[in-house]
Order: structure tokens, then C-alpha cells, then sequence
């Protein structure tokens, strides 16, 4: 395989992807196998910070929508994000890759708070940082966050896992002759609302110059794939 394109990434894994075939939670077997595509990419030479989602947990919006007040349900998502970042500890922990987390809210018994030198140390020592609870305040989301430390961390490409290869026209559930784009540019993402990201969170990353690769994390190897620039996906970039 190629040597690789990237010095330091952003991975953004959706909660979701935690679940495997579950309908919701923690599938530990699948996290594993995903601790086991970072490891890869980490024995490849990168650098590594990782984003998780709470979405197999829950969901601000979710909580809002049967009555929740919504900055209250937005807490308790971050709060499944952290419960996440501790998964994923584990499992790459127990493949022997050292780690640590670092959460938006305090959370001294459990992680380290974000301190973006610490964090770069961490870095520099190895370790793979995992942020949790995205950026700290509600009404945001982990893309947000994910945007949010990759500029942060000066991270060369922000790579998004998602159980979709790519960024299409139209949603290819619903559509069939849906187009997959290989590139398309923030401005179109942005103006033809396609789902990659939040609009903030791709906001951030047009205006600090951070590509945003898309990919399906479902498939064993993928990460690795991409990472070298071959496989599915779709860079979203200043230009297409
Ligand atoms: N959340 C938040 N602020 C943040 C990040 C997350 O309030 O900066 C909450 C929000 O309620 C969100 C939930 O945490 O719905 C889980 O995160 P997200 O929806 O981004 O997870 P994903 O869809 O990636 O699994």
C-alpha cells in the first residue's frame, strides 16, 4: 500500500457505528473490530485524534422532540458521547494502543478535561486523543466538535465514518439513481443542504481549509483504504 497522504487526522465515527447490527448501544465485539482499523492506520505511521457521536444513546433532538426542554436532552447526549470516547478507550487499550480521553465536560474522575498542549503532547507520545462531548454546549453536535479539534489540532483532513460511502445528489435510500460524488465542494455541500455534516461544522472546516472525507466505516479494511487515497469516498474541498 501507498505511503500515506496524512501526518495527523481528525476520525469521526457517528454513534451509530458502536451499535453494529444492535438497534441501539454499545456492540463491544464491533467496537473492537473499528479499535482495530485505528490501531492499523496508527501502525501506519498517523497521528490520531478521534470524535465519537451519541447517537446510539441519545439524541438532544430526540429528547426534545417528546417534550424534553432541548439544552437538557443536549447534555445527556454529551454525556452518551462520553460514554463512548470510555468504550473506545477500552477497546484500543486492550490491543495495547495507548490512549487517552479528553471531554469537553469536566469530568475529572473519568478523563481529562480538553487542553489542546496536553493533547498535542499526548500526540507526540503516541497515544491517540479522544475528545468526547463535542464542543462543550448544547445546540451543537460531535460534527461541530469533530470540526471544532481538528482545526484545533491542526489535523490535515477531518475523515468522517459513516455507514453511507460518500456524499450523493439525493438520499440513494430513497433514490436509486442517486450519483455519489468522488469530490464536491463545501460551498455546494452547504447550498444544496447535502447531508455530509452540520452547515456549522462544515462552515469550520471551508473556512480553516480542512478536507472532509467522507467514507463507510462498515467495511473491514476501509479506513486503511482510504487513508491511502484508494477505496469510496468523497473529499469535500475548496474546489471541486
Ligand atoms: N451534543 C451537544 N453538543 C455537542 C455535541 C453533542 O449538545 O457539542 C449532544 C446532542 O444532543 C447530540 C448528542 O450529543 O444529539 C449526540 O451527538 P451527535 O448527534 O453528534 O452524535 P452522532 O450523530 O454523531 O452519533
Amino acid at each position: 500500500m501507498s505511503s500515506p497522504k496524512y501526518k495527523r487526522i481528525l476520525l469521526k465515527l457517528s454513534g451509530e457505528v458502536l451499535m453494529g447490527d444492535q438497534q441501539f448501544g454499545i456492540d463491544p465485539a464491533f467496537v473492537a473490530e473499528l479499535a482495530q482499523e485505528v490501531k492499523a492506520a496508527k501502525d501506519n505511521g498517523l497521528e490520531i485524534c478521534l470524535v465519537i457521536g451519541g447517537g446510539n444513546i441519545f439524541r438532544g433532538m430526540a429528547g426534545a422532540a417528546q417534550g424534553m426542554d432541548r439544552a437538557q436532552a443536549d447534555y445527556m447526549g454529551m454525556l452518551a458521547t462520553v460514554m463512548n470516547a470510555l468504550a473506545m478507550q477500552n477497546a484500543l487499550e486492550q490491543l495495547g494502543v495507548q490512549t487517552r480521553v479528553q471531554s469537553a465536560v469536566q469530568m475529572d474522575q473519568v478523563c481529562e478535561p480538553v487542553i489542546r498542549r496536553r493533547a498535542e503532547r499526548h500526540l507526540e507520545k503516541g497515544r491517540v486523543v479522544i475528545f468526547a462531548a463535542g464542543v462543550g454546549a448544547p445546540y451543537f453536535t460531535t460534527d461541530s466538535g469533530a470540526a471544532l479539534r481538528a482545526a484545533e489540532m491542526r489535523c490535515d483532513a477531518l475523515f468522517k465514518g459513516t455507514s453511507v460511502d460518500g456524499v450523493y445528489d439525493s438520499d440513494p435510500k430513497l433514490n436509486s439513481a442517486a450519483k455519489r460524488f468522488e469530490t464536491v465542494s463545501y460551498d455546494k455541500v452547504l447550498a444544496n443542504n447535502l447531508r455530509v455534516m452540520d452547515a456549522s461544522a462544515v462552515a469550520l472546516c471551508r473556512d480553516n481549509g480542512i478536507p472532509i472525507v467522507v467514507f463507510s466505516i462498515r467495511e473491514k479494511g476501509n479506513l486503511a483504504r482510504v487513508l491511502a487515497g484508494e477505496g469510496i469516498q468523497t473529499v469535500v474541498k475548496e474546489e471541486a
